[in-house]
């Protein structure tokens, strides 16, 4: 009894109200008796003298039992049960009957009926079953409540693991999928059908796979699970992946944790299976291939560039050393590329390099590196050169490759190398070291005229050494005022007069006396001091020039030599005419020699510039004429007064008749330029020369470079001499 209470007491607290009972009774007397027992509880309670009127109120009002009568004139309870169940009502039902026949029980029951108690009953009994069925009723309502709970919490749980970003998957102990989320759709294009069942090796990269079995044979959990190992997964074939370098596999990161039957026993205890989950980092992967690519290759070759070079040398001479292995390295520098990309253009270089590029790497073995130092500076590594020779073999090969001309963007180009090689570990045996030797080897190759292999030799480092100090020496130089000028006349080929000086200089040297430009212009060109020297030599000429303007004489132009890297300098006009201005001479003072080559460079540029001082008075010269490309479509571009002809074209005279001397004279006469031929050292080559009507001679025969004073005693010895004559 008192359980009935208590449980009774307990539907009240989660009702929030006393429970509601309806008695349907046709007799009266029971309907009373039976309000009079159950209201003494804490319940409340509704009467119903039939089944329609009880159909009426289980309609109007919401109650938690119903104890039925099935005996009833109007409407019987076992119909009563199948309207309450065809209305969807879940109010238990306790039906109360006199018939014995237990039948009448069953069918009752089957209806749909809660209980069934058999008059007469005890009062007790009555409420007991009322007790029972009101707390069953609650159990099954908190049970639906935590159903749906589960429910609801499941589909999250589904929702949130097949909308993670990640793939998340089980194992069974074996190593198959048991569960695998949405995810592994888009991340290899599998379904999650066709995955389940299969084993996880299926879908590892086959290099990975000795790494993977160690990952998902995971039987560790907790704190010593796998975390975050790096692994490829196999794309479904197929599948369309243009974003990933390699179509063929995703890189993820895996975590794999063991299960275990009893997770919180450490003994006894049955391995289950694994699960984990797996982050696909192929984007990032990709990223840090590109940083790491773009670091260590020439973007523009796809070759590997200085770093990666001095890399491959430095493991080569360690595997070198462990197998006494030898190798050899190559640097191989072009020898015209600056003309090419500074007249052509860099759209024309950089094709140019990718094509060189692909011709080098023709001629060389699998196992041998080439890379791309920079600028037009390619490097060799032959991994296993057993000789010097083997080198030479391969450095010839190499220069032959690029024998054959180039076609780029409708130009014919024309391009040599200089190789410089060393072997290892005789000439060295550190990777730094032998790329500068194998460099200073290059330069030698270079200053022998280029096209050719030179190796090292240790002798090559004194010089080289040399050069460094002459690089400071032509600093002190120029600092100490040890440079000066020399002037080679200029003669009238008709008249015999001079018409100018050629300004050469020459470096007094405290030790080794005079040096001759040749020897140290080319270095004051490539290290820059050839720009402040420049600037000295204009400034000397032109005073030079005012000294003669002011001295009486008959007036004569003086030739300056330019430099291309003066010419290219930004202020190289205003130094010109500054050069002028200060010595008080008038622009046409100046003659400006500039070699054929150098006008061909870059000529958008220099062409601005050299109008600019053409427009001013300046003259120029194109030196050395013959020696370059030669090609009247350039010169025309600019404004020129002179076309001095190389000293080769005069030397070779004898023989040929001058016919190159002489086809430059037709085109300068057809120019209306005035043509001056260098190097005339014999009579016989002055009289072909007068015989071809060139205007202007410059040689030996009339006077090598001579100081000042010298040059100003011969100015006078003319005018003397006129003088006389006309005396
Ligand atoms: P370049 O401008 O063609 O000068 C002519 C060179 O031919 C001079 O050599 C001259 O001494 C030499 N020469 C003249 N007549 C004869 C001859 O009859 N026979 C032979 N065999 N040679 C003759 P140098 O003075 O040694 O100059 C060589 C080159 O150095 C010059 O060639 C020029 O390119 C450069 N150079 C000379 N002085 C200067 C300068 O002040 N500035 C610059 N930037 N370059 C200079
Ligand atoms: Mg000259
Ligand atoms: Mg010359």
């Amino acid at each position: 009894m008192q359980a009935t209470t208590g449980e009774a007491k307990t539907s009240v607290s989660s009702l929030n109200r006393r429970p509601r009972i309806l008695i349907v009774d046709d007799d009266p007397l029971i309907q009373e008796s039976l309000s009079r027992l159950i209201g003494a509880q804490n319940y409340e309670t509704a009467t119903a003298g039939g089944g329609r009127q009880a159909l009426d109120a289980v309609g109007r009002m919401q109650f938690d039992v119903i104890l039925l009568d099935l005996n009833m004139p109007d409407i019987g309870g076992v119909e009563v049960l199948a309207e309450l169940s065809r209305r969807g009502v879940a109010t238990p039902v306790i039906v109360v009957s006199g018939d014995n026949a237990i039948d009448s029980a069953v069918n009752a029951l089957r209806h749909g009926a809660a209980d069934f108690i058999r008059k007469p009953y005890k009062p007790e009994e009555l409420l007991k079953r009322i007790g029972n069925t009101l707390s069953n009723q609650q159990l099954e309502k908190e049970n639906s409540q935590i159903q749906q709970r589960l429910q609801q919490s499941e589909k999250w749980h589904r929702f949130l693991v097949n909308t993670s970003p990640d793939f998340i998957y089980t194992l069974d102990n074996e190593g198959r999928f048991t569960f695998v989320n949405d995810r592994v759709e888009s991340l290899l294009g599998h379904t999650r059908d066709e995955l389940v069942g299969r084993h996880f090796n299926e879908i590892i990269f086959e290099e990975d796979q000795f790494r993977a079995e160690h990952v998902f044979n995971e039987r560790r959990a907790d704190a010593r699970a796998s975390r975050n190992v790096e692994l490829r997964l196999k794309c479904k074939d197929g599948q369309q992946r243009p974003r990933v370098m390699n179509g063929r596999y995703r890189t993820v990161e895996v975590t794999a944790t063991g299960m275990y039957e009893f997770p919180e026993s450490r003994f006894e205890n049955r391995f289950m299976g694994t699960y984990g989950v797996v982050k696909d980092i192929s984007d990032r992967k990709q990223a840090e291939e590109t940083v790491h690519y773009q670091t260590y290759h020439d973007l523009l070759t796809g070759l590997p560039n200085r770093a990666k070079f001095r890399d491959h040398l430095g493991r080569a001479l360690v595997y070198g050393k462990r197998k006494q292995l030898a190798l050899s390295v190559m640097i191989l520098d072009l020898d015209n590329f600056r003309v090419v990309n500074d007249s052509l253009g860099h759209g024309v270089g950089d094709e140019l390099l990718i094509h060189i590029a692909t011709r080098l790497r023709q001629c060389l073995a699998d196992d041998d590196v080439l890379a791309r130092l920079g600028g037009d500076e390619f490097a060799v590594l032959l991994p296993d050169a057993s000789s010097r020779l083997e080198a030479t073999v391969v450095g010839h090969k190499l220069i032959e490759a690029l024998n054959t001309p180039l076609r780029i963007k409708g130009h014919e180009l024309y391009i040599t190398a200089s190789i410089g090689a060393s072997f290892a570990p005789e000439d060295g045996a550190v990777a730094d070291t032998l790329i500068r030797q194998t460099e200073i080897a290059m330069y030698q190759a270079k200053s022998q005229g280029g096209c050719r292999i030179q190796h090292w030799q240790p002798a090559m480092q004194e010089a080289f050494s040399g050069r460094i100090q002459m690089e400071a020496d032509l600093r002190r130089a120029l600092a100490s005022d040890e440079f000066v000028l020399f002037y080679q006349p200029q003669v009238d080929t008709v008249t015999g007069a001079i018409k100018g000086f050629e300004a050469l200089i020459r470096w007094w040297h405290p030790e080794r006396g005079i040096v001759l430009p040749n020897a140290f212009i080319p270095l004051a060109e490539e290290t820059g001091v050839v720009v402040p020297m420049g600037e000295w030599i204009l400034r000397q000429a032109a005073a030079q020039q005012a000294i003669w303007r002011k001295s009486g004489l008959p007036p004569v132009r003086v030739s300056v030599n330019i430099s291309p890297r003066q010419l290219e300098t930004a202020d190289f006009v205003g130094s010109v005419l500054r050069a002028l201005e200060v010595n008080q001479l008038e622009p046409g003072a100046l003659e400006l020699e500039i070699t054929e080559n150098v006008l061909m460079r870059d000529v958008e540029s220099n062409a601005a510039k050299l109008t600019q001082l053409a427009e001013a008075g300046v003259m120029l010269a194109v030196d050395d004429f013959g020696t370059g490309y030669s090609s009247l479509k350039y010169l025309s571009r600019f404004p020129i007064h002179t076309l001095k002809i190389d000293r080769a074209f005069v030397k070779d005279s004898e023989l040929d008749g001058m016919s190159i001397a002489n086809a430059i004279v037709g085109m300068a006469r057809n120019l209306n330029l005035n043509v001056i031929a260098e190097g005339v050292e014999s009579i016989a080559q002055l009289e072909q020369l007068r015989s071809l009507q060139c205007s202007e001679v410059q040689g030996y025969l009339f006077g090598m470079p001579m100081s000042a004073q010298e040059a100003t005693r011969l100015l006078q010895e003319q005018v003397q001499g006129e003088v006389a004559k006309a005396g």
